[in-house]
């Protein structure tokens, strides 16, 4: 059995459905949703067969239940900046792009919640909530591109993870249709516990849109944190770094970021520094890992914040840290992060990625082998000839050393070589990742790249209880068909 392909006839049919203002079929716009941030040939690209930019749940609804009669494929698109394969339509069909369903239904004050539609950027977000004094903190670096819904998708890591932790810190409820095109909600209205029944919200995230197309979502808010200390502190190990993190939250402090960098990182924080200076900023030989921290309050000129950072200060010192004095550089780690004021093609990834490619390795790693997976990262990166463009460490629960690790490199896309070398370091660290009893995804997912083999090498007999939940939903297998599951499973032929 084939996917189907939207002929004129299916054309017609979803044209009398949506209108034409909601389906694109030049090849401008194709090419546009043919691939998405991640690193791959450069001539590997997968045209859809139609766009279709709906703006409304129930359109989301008819598109759905004509591509499931046709068997065509439905794939979610947002920002285009995950970095895995996770939007990119690899077996045509329809691109469903999302980005024009940006309402902001409620804002509700008292209960600090917010139901949006999910293809509004958290960035847009959080700029309507402002009047309201209020935040949605779930932030990717990526924010002014990316969706709530992609976040939803993705379980992404947000730089605030550590105080304010991930989606299922914030997810009460979502409205979905499935790959039958029934319009479900899923959750548990404002509240954020319960235990009643499935709590089949959670269930969407980390689901990169193979469940349905997430259409509305309602989620958490806090206040806009209006005073803020950020520092940098280097350290002579990976273990000293996570140490001080460690005994920073266990006497009590609640640390809004911390991130752990290994050295190579350094270079794409000492930007401005080297442009005030003109030279780099001199680091001690000893120092193997740069931590960055910040501590946040809602309260102007808090007392609190000025305490914590000090305290945190002197952990840090206890566990052989030394405080970074040049701001430039705790300046531009911060903007970096959180601002996205970078200076024009200067930013951390050097020259906006027109050399190379950034790739990344997203595993999860048990607190105590950090410093293990490092020296593999080295070794693997390596041995696939991949330019090694360093390691950091988020923490993505609220109160807790809970690793989401970036093993970063440089991927040359215009060598078949070097790619192909990529999607091996990927597998290899996700082999190790999973051998030293992490898990091979915290952030990027399973997408396209470990789709084949992620059953065998993370889930085992788990996975034929995943794919019943899959076929529950979409039982067609037509909603980002070839992630998390090959198709074949489906019975579908390439
Ligand atoms: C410069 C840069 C910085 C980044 N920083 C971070 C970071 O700090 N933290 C982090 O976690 N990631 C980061 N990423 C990765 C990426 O931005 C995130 O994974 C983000 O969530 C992707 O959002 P998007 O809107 O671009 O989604 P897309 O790439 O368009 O889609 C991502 C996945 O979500 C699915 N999807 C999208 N919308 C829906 C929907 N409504 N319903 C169902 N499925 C859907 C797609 O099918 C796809 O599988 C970064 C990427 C770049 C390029």
């Amino acid at each position: 059995m084939k996917f189907g392909k939207v002929t004129p006839e299916i054309l017609g049919e979803l044209t009398a459905a949506v209108g034409k203002d909601v389906i694109f079929t030049e090849e401008i716009h194709r090419m546009a949703y043919s691939r998405d941030w991640s690193p791959r040939e450069d001539k590997d690209i997968h045209l859809p067969d139609v766009v279709a930019r709906p703006r409304t749940k129930e359109q989301v609804a008819k598109i759905i239940e004509i591509a499931n009669k046709h068997r065509i494929p439905v794939t979610p698109f947002a920002g285009g900046t995950g970095m895995g394969g996770g939007a990119v339509p690899l077996y045509g069909g329809i691109i469903l792009e999302t980005k024009g369903m940006n309402k902001i239904l409620e804002v509700d004050v008292d209960n600090m919640t917010a139901t949006v539609q999910t293809g509004i950027t958290i960035w847009d977000l959080n700029q309507a909530l402002k009047q309201y004094g209020l935040y949605f903190p779930q932030e990717p670096e990526s924010k002014k591109a990316s969706t709530v819904g992609a976040a939803i998708a993705c379980n992404n890591d947000s730089t605030f993870g550590i105080r304010h932790g991930r989606m299922v810190d914030h997810l009460t409820n979502a409205v979905i249709v499935t790959g039958e095109g029934k319009i479900v909600r899923l959750g548990r209205r404002k509240a954020l516990c319960s235990n009643s029944g499935y709590q089949l919200n959670w269930l969407l995230v980390g689901s990169e849109g193979t469940l349905g197309v997430i259409v509305e979502a309602t989620v958490k808010l806090i206040p806009v944190q209006k005073t803020r200390m950020v520092d940098m502190i280097v350290f002579p190990s990976l273990r000293d770094a996570m140490h001080a993190i460690r005994d920073i939250i266990h006497a009590g402090l609640a640390l809004e970021s911390a991130h752990i960098n290994c050295r190579q990182r350094l270079k794409f924080y000492t930007h401005s520094y080297k442009e005030k200076y003109g030279h780099e900023p001199e680091i001690p030989d000893w120092a193997e890992a740069l931590l960055g921290i910040s501590f946040a309050s809602a309260e102007e000129k808090n007392k609190v914040v000025k305490f914590s950072r000090d305290y945190a200060l002197k952990i840090c010192q206890r566990n052989h840290g030394q405080v970074v004095k040049e701001v430039e550089i705790t300046d531009g780690w911060w903007a970096s992060k959180y601002t996205v004021n970078f200076t024009p093609f200067k930013q951390k990834w050097p020259d906006s990625q027109r050399e190379k490619k950034f790739g990344a390795v997203d595993c999860g790693i048990p607190i105590g082998r950090i410093e293990d997976a490092y020296k593999r990262y080295l070794e693997i990166a390596k041995k696939h000839g991949q330019q090694i463009l360093g390691m950091c460490v988020y923490h993505e629960r609220p109160n807790r050393l809970s690793p989401s690790i970036s093993f970063a490199v440089f991927v040359d896309d215009k060598d078949p070589e070097n790619v192909q070398g990529f999607y091996k370091y990927v597998r290899e660290m996700s082999e190790m990742a999973i051998a030293m009893e992490g898990t091979s995804a915290t952030y990027i997912g399973d997408s396209e790249f470990k789709t084949p083999w992620i059953g065998e090498v993370e889930h085992q007999e788990a996975y034929e209880y995943m794919f019943k939940i899959k076929k529950a939903f979409d039982p067609n297998g037509i909603i980002n068909p070839g992630k998390k599951f090959p198709i074949e499973m489906f019975g579908y032929e390439r």
